[in-house]
């Protein structure tokens, strides 16, 4: 959830009121991840140990994990009919997580998942422009002039938008390397539709510095502190 103020978290999550606040903190009687609060407006997330006379009021971990989710699992956390990326993760938290980037039931590779909001927002997002990189092998041969129409972009009617500019490699006449800076419904097949070139498979390596690589299928790992870095 989203980012609250000191006042308002204690009012929220004791019998103090917002104005009792204050006087709280010129007691020193609150603990924000284990320093003394100074400010009634001191940010709280839903990350932060908040402590009030010595008691816990919150303790949440933030939890980030990468999967290499095989054929035939659903981006979701329950279906009725398959199983789930999450039936491939075990933690005991794995029910706080979401996923950062869905993939297609055919599609295999990177996937992230985690309680943190704020950082799912922020990988998602254009702007950031974080590349997510795929492994396609097409129905076609491909062409020089896909590069220049993908780095160009491609109307997609249905949402009124152009593609971002998105870089193909064209590693041999059927299979390429696409990486692009958003994830559209269905971007990479909606692309190469453009072509009428059916994609036979897909499969994402990366996203930002977080590389799959190692990562047996349908295994799973929690991200390193320098994989969560280099993304910032
Ligand atoms: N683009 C697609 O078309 N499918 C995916 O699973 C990911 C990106």
């Amino acid at each position: 959830s989203t980012t609250n103020r000191l006042d308002r978290f204690i009012s929220q999550n004791s019998t103090f009121s917002i104005s009792d606040t204050r006087l709280l903190i010129a007691q020193k009687r609150i603990l924000l991840d284990g320093h003394v609060a100074h400010s009634n407006q001191q940010k709280v997330t839903k990350f932060t140990y908040v402590e009030l006379d010595g008691n816990c009021l919150q303790d949440n971990n933030p939890l980030y994990i990468m999967l290499n989710k095989p054929k035939g699992v659903v981006s979701a956390t329950k279906d009725i009919k398959h199983s789930t990326v999450l039936d491939l993760i075990q933690h005991p938290q794995k029910n706080e997580l979401h996923i950062v980037g869905r993939l297609d039931f055919n599609t295999t590779g990177l996937v992230l998942l985690t309680n943190d909001g704020a950082w799912s927002r922020k990988i998602s997002l254009p702007e950031t422009k974080l590349a997510k990189v795929y492994e396609v092998t097409l129905s076609k041969p491909l062409t020089e002039e896909y590069v220049t129409v993908f780095r160009e972009g491609i109307y997609f009617g249905y949402e009124d938008i152009t593609t971002k500019p998105a870089c193909l490699e064209i590693l041999s006449e059927y299979t390429a390397r696409l990486s692009l800076v958003e994830g559209k419904y269905h971007q990479v097949k909606r692309m190469f539709g453009f072509f009428q070139n059916e994609v036979l498979e897909l499969h994402r390596v990366s996203v930002g510095n977080i590389c799959l690589e190692g990562l047996a299928e349908g295994h799973s790992r929690l991200l390193t502190q320098k994989e969560l870095m280099t993304n910032e």
